[in-house]
């Protein structure tokens, strides 16, 4: 599902030049796994989640995603990637205040070139998946931590993704909301999606098939 070759990313640094960050990573997740990243901070997690999000294209090597070869792809199918293929869950919830669930998590739908045909039904769907079924017409401060999570997730899966990458989901929950996500993870991972965590819990860690580790700039 996901295959990283030899890949390469280093950030520019006025005073010390170019700083090597990820220096021949080479990754493989097959469909249905569920990996956990780990790796003390500042080791290049979410530079590399980022890439497999197509959301940094600034890198040498080879990444490919679900099929589609994301180092070859222009600005605009990039983002078209983004908007369709993979979700993303970040540590921060990123919801928009003043619109109701549905709509946080139809939002998607408004950056494609092509109406969504029954955005609303699909919204209800992703929140009753992640168990929010009854509160579809809430806002976002109506909610606890642990449900703007939930929200974010079914946000991610709106447009039926087969991968979720994840960077410290559970980061700003306290350890009983943070169990809870991590089960949603497990949950959505045993109906078939493929998922890649940055996470430090060992919940988290005990959650997925295998734990893979970065350090030094290389999955070790
Ligand atoms: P992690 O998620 O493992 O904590 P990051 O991928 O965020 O690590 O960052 C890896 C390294 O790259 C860090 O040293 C960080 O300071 C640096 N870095 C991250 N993003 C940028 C950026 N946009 N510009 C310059 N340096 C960056
Ligand atoms: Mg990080």
């Amino acid at each position: 599902m996901i295959a990283v070759r030899n890949l390469t990313r280093a950030y520019t640094d006025g005073a010390k030049g170019s700083v090597p960050v990820l220096r021949d990573v080479n990754f493989e997740v097959a469909a249905g796994e569920f990996v956990a990243l780990t790796g003390r901070s500042g080791s290049g997690k979410s530079t590399l989640l980022n890439i497999l999000g197509g959301l940094d294209h600034e890198y040498a090597g080879e990444v490919v995603v679900d099929g589609v070869r994301l180092s070859e792809l222009n600005d605009v199918s990039l983002s078209q990637y983004r908007n369709t293929r993979v979700g993303i869950v970040f540590q921060s919830f990123h919801l928009v205040q003043g619109l109701t669930l549905i709509e946080n998590v139809a939002l998607p739908s408004m950056f494609g070139t092509a109406a969504i045909p029954a955005a609303d039904q699909k919204a209800k769907e992703a929140l009753v998946r992640v168990g929010l079924g009854e509160k579809t017409a809430r806002q976002p401060h109506q909610l606890s931590g642990g449900e703007r999570q939930r929200v974010a997730i079914a946000r991610a899966l709106f447009m039926n993704p087969k991968v979720l990458l994840c960077d410290e989901p559970t980061g700003n929950l306290d350890q009983q909301t943070a169990d809870e996500i991590t089960a949603v993870f497990k949950t959505l991972n045993q109906q078939g999606l493929t998922v890649v965590a940055v996470t430090h819990e060992e919940r988290l860690k005990q959650c997925a098939s295998r734990v893979a580790h970065l350090s030094e700039g290389r999955i070790q």
